[in-house]
């Protein structure tokens, strides 16, 4: 088996691009927050470029609004971040993603 090992380098967080949030979403992360879904969405979402679906809003270097300035790098909604963001690079990534990002895949003993 292996195993993807984050070094939590923050760059994936950096990346130019949307970070998809959907409904069920952006309701788990407005309940971490204690705020309600409506002014969630107000405050700390955007539409996306192609309108389908809503986006977390980025700061003004781009990277994402939730990216703390803390080294190695921290999610400030890592129990509810959206599953684009888990996902990654397991079951979702690009062509050359290995060199923007830190990380390995390890082989475990599967226990
Ligand atoms: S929600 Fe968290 S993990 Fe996802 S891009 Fe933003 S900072 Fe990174
Ligand atoms: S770029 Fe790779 S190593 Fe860096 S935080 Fe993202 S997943 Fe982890």
């Amino acid at each position: 088996m292996t195993a993807f090992s984050c070094r939590r380098c923050g760059a994936c967080c950096r990346w130019p691009g949307c970070v998809k949030v959907t409904g069920e979403e952006a309701d788990r992360i407005a309940s971490f927050l204690g705020i309600s879904p409506p002014e969630f969405i107000d405050r700390f979402t955007r539409l996306s470029p192609d309108r389908l679906h809503l986006s977390l809003l980025e700061k003004d270097d781009g990277a994402c609004q939730w990216l703390s300035d803390a080294v190695p790098a921290a999610c400030l909604i890592e129990p509810v971040k959206p599953r684009q963001c888990r996902d990654f690079p397991s079951k979702w990534n690009f062509p050359g993603w290995q060199k923007l990002c830190g990380g390995t895949f390890e082989e475990t003993d599967g226990s």
